[in-house]
C-alpha cells in the first residue's frame, strides 16, 4: 500500500535505522541526511519517512508531506549556510534515479552550471 515500508527500499531501512546514516534533520514526517557520495560541498537528501516511489506520486497522494519535503531542503541549504542551492528530484532510471523512494538531492556549497547535464 502507498505510504507503507517495503523490506526491499533503501531508505525505508534507513528511516528504520536498520541502515546507518547522517542525519542532519528529522521531523513527524520527512528524514534529511547527507549523501553517501556527495557531488557537492553540500549534498543532503530529504525524504519523506513513508514510502513513495517518486516526488510526483508523494504529491499526489501526500501533498502535505510534499510541502514538508520542499521546506526541509530550505532548512537544509539555511542551516549550511548556502545562499544559493539547487533542489533535484531525479524521477526514472533514464534521469539517473537509483533509489526508488521520493528523495530531493540538496546541493550548493558551490557554483552549480545551468543547464544540468
Ligand atoms: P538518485 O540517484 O536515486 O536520484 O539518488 C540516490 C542517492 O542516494 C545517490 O545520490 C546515492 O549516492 C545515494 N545513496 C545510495 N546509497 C546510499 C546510502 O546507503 N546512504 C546514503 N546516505 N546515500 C546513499
Ligand atoms: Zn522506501
Amino acid at each position: 500500500m502507498a505510504g507503507e515500508p517495503q523490506a526491499d527500499c533503501l531508505f525505508c531501512k534507513i528511516v528504520a535505522g536498520d541502515v546507518p546514516a547522517t542525519v542532519v534533520r528529522e521531523t513527524e514526517t520527512t528524514l534529511a541526511f547527507r549523501d553517501i557520495n556527495p557531488q557537492a560541498p553540500t549534498h543532503v537528501l530529504v525524504i519523506p519517512k513513508a514510502h513513495h516511489p517518486d516526488a510526483a506520486s508523494l504529491a499526489a497522494a501526500e501533498p502535505k508531506i510534499a510541502a514538508d519535503v520542499l521546506r526541509e531542503a530550505g532548512e537544509v541549504a539555511a542551516e549550511e549556510k548556502s545562499e544559493s542551492y539547487r533542489i533535484v528530484f531525479n524521477t526514472g532510471a533514464g534521469a539517473g534515479q537509483t533509489v526508488f523512494h521520493a528523495h530531493a538531492h540538496v546541493l550548493g556549497g558551490r557554483g552549480l552550471q545551468w543547464p544540468p547535464g
